[in-house]
């Protein structure tokens, strides 16, 4: 009998599904299907793909709310936060739907020198056979589709392994590929890391997102295989507010940022830094935006705005987070402490910081706010570099210009300037961890669809003679002539260009 991983509602414990616990050779022979059904999708045009796509979205469309209560039994997130998901997928599809065609057209370069003058040039893009898609319980909808949208639209088969927290929403969204009778190029895996690792031992790509720890056993993985692999992994982003900030905004920006999804998203704000001269009425404001946030889950209704934490180990993770500060001096003007049912940790803001501490160095993931006073710009710089990940970061200011040079020094992928979270929707940029944080990118206009393609060079002669004259048999006479023909194109001076040194 096949094993099966119960999934659990982190709001009130109950049972909300449950999915095969799936074993190595299961994946492998998923993988195999999936492998041999992809060159009949590749030899589809990208019209073709386009039409699935397109039809793709229409079903998520049509199914969004069942989705949305999907996923919020799986999550714990508040129905505002758990409809997300299916309006940013459809956005990609009809994103990489326009552009692609375009982005992964074969290119034909003009000969660079005389010598390959009588070569046609061209370059083309073949997508990997299958693509790996592993991903991390956060956002499991929109994780497992956005990188999966352009990886099919490029010709790849796909085949997702969503976190065993939950696989139910990944796994019905999936469900839809087939149901509107698009070609068996798309698949679902089910289990825990056994099954994800067997993904990265069939697959000729892997797609990863998910936390630095199994990033770095996932790229030790590709590397043996000498498979590529992009990994979007774990951040401690940093907010700068310097002292000309548009306060209200700032604010409203920072406890948005840092409470969004409960805090569990890899670009969550995940320490502040704040001039002195306004530190204190910062400060202030926030305390009062955090006191008038509601928490709980509420079926498809409007009233809650911050959930419930993933699980038990995430919980564990925050609480020490906050305990280790208040132990090292720090004070919680809101929260400090879980919520009397399910997985809820209450709204947390800290004061009194330092980086010393936890709270300010290690990902978090939680629904907390560490804010650190600051003498200047310069000392916001500093302490926002001083961390082993580098994902994304804001700065705060109402001088665009200065916010946009403060930006140029942080050590991040992507920084945005009096705003929050906007670059996770401008699909023409792409979303790349620094340091700790990644390799590769999302995203990213033509590489977020290139990047899933091999470059393939093709080259053939317009002149065809029955030998070239570098071929066979070697003599004097055609080595002396080649040797001062090359001379003649390669040299930039005519005293070389004929011998004459
Ligand atoms: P994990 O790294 O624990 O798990 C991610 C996925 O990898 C899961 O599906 C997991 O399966 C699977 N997995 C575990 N072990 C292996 C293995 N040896 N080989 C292959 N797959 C494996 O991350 P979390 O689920 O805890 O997600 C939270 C993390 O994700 C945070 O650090 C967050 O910052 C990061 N993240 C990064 C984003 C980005 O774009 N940079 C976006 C969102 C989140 P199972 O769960 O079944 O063990």
């Amino acid at each position: 009998m096949t094993a099966v991983i119960e999934v659990r509602s982190p709001a009130d414990g109950g049972v909300a599904g449950a999915v095969p616990d799936q074993t190595a050779e299961e994946v492998s022979s998923a993988v195999a299907n999936l492998r041999a059904n992809q060159p009949a999708w590749e030899a589809l045009s990208y019209a073709e793909r386009v039409g699935w796509l397109r039809r793709y979205r229409d079903w998520l469309l049509d199914n969004e709310d069942r989705l949305g209560r999907l996923l919020q039994s799986e999550t714990g997130k508040p129905w505002g936060e758990a409809t997300f998901e299916v309006p940013y997928v459809v956005d990609v599809i009809n994103y990489y739907a326009k552009h692609g065609e375009r982005f992964i057209a074969e290119q034909t370069p003009r000969p660079h020198g005389a010598i390959t003058m009588t070569k046609k040039q061209r370059m083309v893009y073949r997508p990997y056979q299958v693509v790996g898609v592993i991903t991390p319980w956060n956002f499991p909808l929109a994780l497992a589709l956005m990188d999966s949208v352009p990886a099919l639209l490029a010709g790849a088969s796909v085949v997702v392994k969503p976190s065993e927290f939950t696989p139910l929403v990944t796994r019905e969204a999936i469900a839809g590929w087939a149901e509107i009778g698009a070609p068996p190029v798309f698949g679902c895996v089910t289990g825990y890391g056994p099954a994800g690792a067997a993904v990265v031992d069939n697959a000729d790509f892997v797609q990863f997102t998910g936390s630095t720890r199994t990033g770095k056993v996932i790229g030790q993985r590709a590397a043996e295989r000498l498979i590529p692999c992009s990994l979007e992994l774990g951040g401690k982003d940093a907010m700068v507010v310097l002292a000309d900030a548009e306060l209200d905004r700032a604010v409203n920006g920072a406890v948005w940022g840092a409470l969004c999804n409960s805090g569990q998203m890899c670009t969550s704000v995940e320490r502040v830094y704040v001039e002195a001269p306004i530190y204190e009425d910062f400060v202030a404001r926030v305390v009062e935006r955090v006191g008038e946030l509601r928490q709980g889950q509420d079926d498809q209704g409007y009233h809650f705005d911050v959930g419930a934490l993933a699980n038990e180990n995430q919980l564990a993770i925050v609480q020490r987070h906050v305990d280790e500060a208040i132990e090292q001096g720090a004070k919680a003007l809101t929260g400090g402490k879980r919520a009397a049912a399910g997985t809820f940790f209450e709204p947390t803001v800290l004061i009194d910081v330092d980086h010393s501490m936890a709270c300010m160095t290690e990902e978090t993931f939680g629904p907390t706010m560490p804010i650190m006073r600051v003498a200047d710009a310069e000392e916001a710089i500093r302490l926002a570099n001083d961390s082993a990940y580098g994902l994304s970061a804001t700065v705060w200011t109402k001088d665009k210009q200065r916010g946009e040079s403060v930006a140029r020094r942080l050590e991040a992928g992507s920084v945005n300037v009096n705003d929050m979270f906007a670059n996770l929707f401008t699909l023409p940029l792409p979303q790349a961890g620094w340091k700790q944080s990644g390799i590769g990118a999302r995203n990213g206009g033509e590489y977020g669809i290139r990047k899933f393609c091999r470059s393939q060079a093709i080259v053939s002669s317009n002149l065809t003679p029955k030998r070239e004259p570098q071929w066979y048999p070697y003599t004097r006479l055609k080595g002396t002539l080649l040797r001062k023909l090359t001379r003649l194109v390669t040299a930039r001076d005519l005293r070389r260009r004929f011998g004459l040194r």
